[in-house]
């Protein structure tokens, strides 16, 4: 830890706060007082019994603040941390993108990150910083404390529809800014890129970090991940557009509400089908839906707003978010917080 130099450390380990410290980046904290070259601020401490998840704006991050408590995630690209800033105590999720690229497009790719920092939507994880460190890009992420809606079905099994509709409109806000507003497709929706936390919040995460990797790597639409979630016209290399991200949505929540991959009879399907098998299935066959035995009218008519073939007769994100099955629950006491809260945190999640 080379230029950090703290300016008084005399209480135990354990007791928090340390009162007052300076950073590698040059952050000032006493107290609730925080100076950096942005100025004086006051920055609230996390009370006893709270953990400090990252609510960081004001602090200037480098990596050599930040300390790992313990890998929470494995993706094709990378290894998920949660990390805990040493001096704030904030926590972090901090994703590591080990990249096989020229450096200048790796400087790139971190400038253009840089620029989606901007986010302002409560439905998008925020990404607090990124860097680009010996070889590799590191994403400073708000860390989500109970994971992926891929680790909560593990749990739960199935989501039953008022809590659903709830998730739905969550993510749908978060399509909303990113179709409408940033006039962006997030292209790989799936249940391990929406997360959640104790709080009943659901975001959506990894936006702009597949689309950016295969552009720098002047591959515009390689995609690395899975392609369970892929729409159609994708998987046949037609042009495509927002109502993509419709698609995989539909199939996200079909999956909640059945408890498998609706493209499977069962979870325990002896033997799934070869990737080529399913991608043709994808293609060709017609399109899952909620059976009408099991599910109210309104979220059978969601899903198949969602889940048709042909993009046009999609809905989209902005016409879903007064759809009645969202409608339905508004005004319902559904509180997300508790069905989150009452999970286990994700342990090891190495795949
Ligand atoms: P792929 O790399 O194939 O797209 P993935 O989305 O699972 O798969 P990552 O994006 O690297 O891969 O994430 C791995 C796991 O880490 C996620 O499934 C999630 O459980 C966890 N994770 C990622 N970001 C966060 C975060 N901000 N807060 C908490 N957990 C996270
Ligand atoms: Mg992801």
């Amino acid at each position: 830890m080379k230029s950090v130099k703290q300016l008084k450390l005399s209480v135990p380990a354990q007791q928090t706060p340390i009162t007052s410290f300076l950073t590698a980046s040059g952050t000032f904290q006493e107290g609730d007082l925080l100076l950096n070259h942005k100025g004086l601020r006051l920055v609230s401490q996390p009370k006893d019994n709270e953990s400090p998840v990252s609510d960081a704006k004001d602090i200037d991050i480098t990596l050599e603040d930040l300390e790992t408590v313990k890998v929470i995630g494995k993706g094709s690209g990378g290894v998920v941390q949660l990390v805990r800033h040493k001096w704030v105590g904030n926590l972090f999720a901090l994703k590591v993108i080990q990249m096989n690229i020229q450096e200048e497009f790796r400087k790139q790719i971190v400038q253009e990150l840089k620029i989606n920092q901007g986010s302002q939507c409560p439905h998008i994880v925020v990404c607090h910083h990124s860097f680009y460190h010996n070889g590799a890009i590191s994403l400073v992420l708000e860390y989500m404390d109970r994971g992926s809606l891929a680790d909560v079905i593990k749990q739960v099994k199935t989501i039953l529809e008022p809590y659903l509709a709830n998730v739905c409109k969550q993510v749908l806000q978060g399509l909303v800014y990113l179709h409408h507003e940033r006039h962006v497709i997030h292209r790989d929706i799936k249940p391990s890129n929406l997360l959640v936390n104790h709080k009943g919040e659901v975001k959506i995460t990894d936006f702009g970090v597949s689309a950016m990797l295969a552009s720098s790597m002047g591959q515009r639409d390689t995609f690395v991940g899975t392609y369970n979630y892929m729409s159609p016209e994708r998987i046949s290399g037609k042009t495509y557009d927002y109502s993509s991200d419709i698609w995989s949505l539909g199939l996200v929540i079909l999956e909640c509400a059945i408890g498998h991959f609706p493209y499977l009879q069962s979870e325990d399907q002896q033997s799934w089908p070869s990737f080529y098998e399913l991608l043709g299935t994808i293609v060709e066959s017609p399109p899952p839906s909620a059976p009408p035995d099991q599910f109210s009218p309104e979220f059978c008519s969601f899903i198949s707003s969602c889940i048709q073939k042909d993009p046009r007769d999609r809905l989209s994100s902005l016409e879903l978010l007064s759809h009645p099955f969202i409608k339905k629950f508004e005004d319902k006491d559904v509180n997300l917080g508790v069905l989150f809260g009452s999970l286990e945190p994700p342990v090891s999640l190495a795949r």
